[in-house]
This record gives C-alpha cells, structure tokens and sequence, in this order.
C-alpha cells in the first residue's frame, strides 16, 4: 500500500536525529535516508528531564526547507492529538516514540485513522504486533535511547526474532493460545511466522552509537537504524554519520568497518555516568569543572 511505501524505501538506511537546519544538512550529506526533527535529542531528554513533547512546528519546518530526505516527528505515546498537527505539517513519518513522556497510560494512537505512516518501538513480539494491529507500518526496537549503550537494542532484536521461532515451532492449537497470550490477533502472528520476519519494515534504535553497533544489529537481521544521540553527541558528528551509513550498506565488510571506524573520535559520551548525573544538574556541572 501507500502507507507501507515510505516505510519500504527506507530499508538499508540509517535514519538520524536531528535538532536544527544545520544538523539535517550534515545528516543528508553523509547519506542518511531520512531525518528525524526533535527539539531535544535524547542524551538531551535524560539528562535535562522535565516533560518532552512533540517538536515545535518551526523547528520541524526549517528542517523540512532544509533537506529533500523524508523528514519525520515524533508524537508522545497516544497522543492523537499531536500526531494530527504533524500529518497537518506534512511530516513523511510519526514516530509514536517512547523517548518522549507519554500521553496515555492506556491507549496508543489508533494509527489506522491517519493517512502519515506510522513507526512505533517495541521490546518484544507482542508489543511489535500490536503496534502493527494498531496500524504501524514500520517497527523498531526501544532499546535504551540516549545512552550509547546497545544493549537493549540487542535484547529486543533477538527477543523478537526468538519469538517468532517460537510461533513457528507450535501447532495450531498452541500458536492461537500464543497469540492470546501475546494480546495479538491470531492471523497476524500467523502472517509473521508465514514470512518468517516481522510484516513491516523492522529497525533497530536506542542506543547505536558506532559503526560496529550498526553492523552488530544489521548481522542481528534487522532492516536499518535509526542513530539518535550518537551523532550529535559525538567529537566528530560530519565523519561518524558517514561511517554509520557507510556501516548499514557494507555491515558484513568487517576490513571496511575497521577503515570507517578508524580515528573517528569519541563516540557519544552521555552513558551510564551522566545517567547516572542526569537527575542532578549540579553533579552536571561539577564534571564540567573537572
Ligand atoms: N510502552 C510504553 C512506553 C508505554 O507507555 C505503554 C503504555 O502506555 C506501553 C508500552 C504499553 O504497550 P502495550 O499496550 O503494547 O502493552
């Protein structure tokens, strides 16, 4: 369908974080397949706190005036509200995204009501499927956004593909009660085990920050990835989202990876210590000090 379409062409791809005209500039330069418009990125959403919401409406348009890339937002978790302002502004894409404060403790956005596609994260299958029930068309894993840390991103990459195995090993009987278990309707598990994949587009996001890291989770088989804070928050942001691109299309050519990962600086350094930091603004400022 349409809706599937701009998902589809993505495939391959890393999709960046990107806070102004500048950064969306440099992300299209060094290949990425499409922009995500944020008004904090988020190493920035961690640490600073407070309530993240939908980017303000200039910061998205600037951005779109400034790359011919598809440029994406995202909206809180069921907040239908803001994803109707961004299908308004003509966004290619909505993140219904996890790193902002949700909106509705219940309820996604009923993503089947807009004609925008639609990405939402998952930690596992039944999330993954739901969200696909809802009218995702493209899924990614949560991981753990603005960390560096890719360890999340590996547990629901493989969790997902584990459970897939999983359905495909049970009969009839046993895959409807999976299903139920789950909380996905049972044609759609079906349809998965069928293709033997998730049945839209599968990135992996929250947490990638190298090149390695792209080829760890292209090898883990999935799609693409989205790289948030590991750009911007890097010494070298120009030469590391070229490196990252460079390490989606040639993941399996580990002499390519080792020249692209060469000299290219710190990598994002807002890990488990500025997490850590984070809730105090004055620890902040004391390791600016030293
Ligand atoms: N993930 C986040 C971040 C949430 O806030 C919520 C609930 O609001 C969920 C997942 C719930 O998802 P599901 O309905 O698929 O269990």
């Amino acid at each position: 369908t349409l809706k599937s379409g701009f998902a589809q062409m993505t495939k391959g791809g890393v999709i960046m974080d990107v806070t102004n005209a500048e950064q969306a500039r440099i992300a299209e330069e060094a290949g990425a397949c499409a922009v995500m418009a944020l008004d904090r990125i988020p190493a920035d959403i961690r640490t600073d706190g407070g309530i993240a919401r939908m980017a303000d409406p200039k910061r998205i348009k600037d951005i779109m005036a400034a790359v011919s890339v598809p440029v994406m937002a995202k909206a809180r978790i069921g907040h239908f509200a803001e994803a109707q302002i961004l299908q308004a502004l003509g966004v290619d894409m909505i993140d219904e995204s996890e790193v902002l404060s949700p909106a509705d403790p219940e309820f996604h956005i009923d993503k089947s009501r807009f004609t925008v596609p639609f990405v939402c994260g998952a930690r596992d299958l039944g999330e993954a499927l739901r969200r696909i029930a809802e009218g995702a068309t493209m899924i990614r894993t949560k991981g753990e956004a603005g960390t560096g840390d890719v360890l999340e991103a590996v547990r629901h990459a493989r969790c997902i593909r584990r459970q897939i195995d999983d359905a495909a090993a049970l009969d009839e009987k046993e895959r409807r009660a999976y299903a139920d278990e789950l909380r996905v309707p049972y044609a759609l598990l079906n349809d998965t085990v069928a293709q033997g994949r998730l049945p839209v587009v599968n990135f992996a996001a929250g947490g990638i920050a190298t090149p390695a890291d792209v080829s760890l989770m292209m090898q883990l088989g999935v799609d693409g990835v989205f790289v948030g804070s590991g750009i911007f928050k890097s010494s070298e942001p120009a030469r590391r989202a070229a490196a990252v691109v460079e390490a989606v299309t040639h993941y399996t050519d580990a002499s390519l990876l080792a020249r692209v990962s060469y000299d290219l600086g710190q990598p994002m350094t807002a890990g488990r210590l500025l997490d850590f930091a984070g809730k105090k603004a004055w620890l902040n400022a004391a390791f600016g000090i030293l």
